[in-house]
């Protein structure tokens, strides 16, 4: 490894550990939250629920102003995802301020518009990890996210990026071959990523049963190894893959934020919304408030990334109210070309 990239590696696991130490110790401050910065993408995924075809880049100073009020609520780390992040003319600089207010900065991104030159602006920006999820090894009618396209790019990752890349390689509805997981896997591993298995859920974050066929893939995919939080998410997906459910708690609106692009925060991409309280006016009661609440839609939930800051506090604290899973107040209607994917599913993230 480079010497540059190995004094970023060692300063990157260095501060995760110490926000991890502090989450530990602290219960009521933001673990994770995902912040978008536009709704738009350049894709169209068949499954996908989480993007539309035309909206603006949230403006600069307005997304800096959410880093703010994030790294005051004590959020130790901002996963910027989409929609297409890359396609926000101003990432980096998003990047960078989280990085300036101390927080670990991640993006979830489907690489179609890296570059070389995009690949080193983020290296300077001081991006910690890059998430990229990989469908299919070749592009079919629900998605484009396939191996043979994305390969360039992550030859370029391979040899360019600073910061760590994991690719997320997915199992369920709407994926026609379950054997493309593997040898998603298997690249990602001699290019020297990290890699995982995320399965599809369906609008409400909850489980799609596995196939025969995708169950023993699965299985394969955990004995060819997986690392890190990768194995968190193994032991609520487990179960999952079996149909029964996970007895755990679901610490979204306090330990994990879900801010969209009108900068309303909801528990998760499936449950936006809900408590649809505006970002500048949430504050550390609304944290506490949400810690202690039960989520009703937890037992069937494949959202990872929740699950993951969740183990953080299953050990500790009951929750003693019950979500009311509808939202606060309704959405205004969007424009044409800005409603939500039509997919009604989407990728657990
Ligand atoms: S899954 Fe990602 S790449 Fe596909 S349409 Fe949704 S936001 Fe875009
Ligand atoms: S359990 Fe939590 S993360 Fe999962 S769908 Fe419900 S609110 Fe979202």
């Amino acid at each position: 490894m480079k010497p540059r990239k190995l004094a970023r590696t060692i300063g990157r696991k260095a501060r995760a550990a110490r926000e991890a130490a502090w989450g530990l110790l602290h219960r009521h401050h933001p673990i994770l939250a995902h912040l978008i910065p536009m709704r738009r993408c350049n894709l169209a995924c068949g499954y996908c629920n989480e993007y539309d075809a035309v909206s603006s880049p949230v403006p600069l100073d307005v997304m800096l102003s959410r880093v703010d009020r994030l790294a005051d609520l004590g959020t130790a780390m901002i996963t910027v995802s989409g929609g297409e992040p890359l396609m926000h003319p101003q990432l980096e600089e998003i990047v960078a301020h989280q990085r300036r207010r101390g927080m670990i900065a991640s993006i979830i991104t489907n690489g179609y518009l890296l570059s070389r030159e995009r690949i080193q602006a983020l290296n300077e920006s001081g991006l910690d990890y890059l998430q990229i999820s990989i469908d299919n090894v070749e592009p079919d009618d629900v998605s484009m996210k396939s191996l043979r396209l994305l390969e360039p790019k992550l030859k370029w990752l391979s040899e360019t990026a600073e910061f760590h890349v994991h690719i997320n390689s997915v199992l369920g509805a709407g994926v026609k071959n379950p054997d493309d997981a593997l040898t998603v896997a298997r690249r990602a591993r001699e290019l020297g990523f990290n890699s995982g298995v995320g399965v599809i859920h369906d609008g409400r974050g909850q489980l799609r049963a596995l196939g025969e066929r995708e169950m023993e893939v699965y299985r394969e995919l955990k004995r060819f190894g997986t690392r890190g939080d990768v194995r968190v998410n193994a032991l609520f997906q487990d179960k999952l893959v079996m149909g029964q459910p996970n007895t755990w708690s679901c610490r979204a609106g306090s330990r994990y934020l879900y801010v969209d692009e009108d900068g309303i925060v909801s528990y998760c991409s499936q449950m936006r919304g809900i408590p649809g309280i505006p970002l500048a006016e949430y504050t550390h009661a609304d944290v506490v408030r949400e810690y202690g609440t039960r989520k009703p839609c937890a037992p069937y939930c494949t959202i990872n990334c929740v699950q993951r800051v969740a183990v953080f506090d299953n050990w500790r604290s009951p929750q003693t109210v019950t979500a009311r899973l509808r939202p606060a107040r309704e959405a205004p209607p969007r424009p044409p070309g800005q409603e939500p994917g039509a997919g009604g599913q989407a990728l657990a993230r």
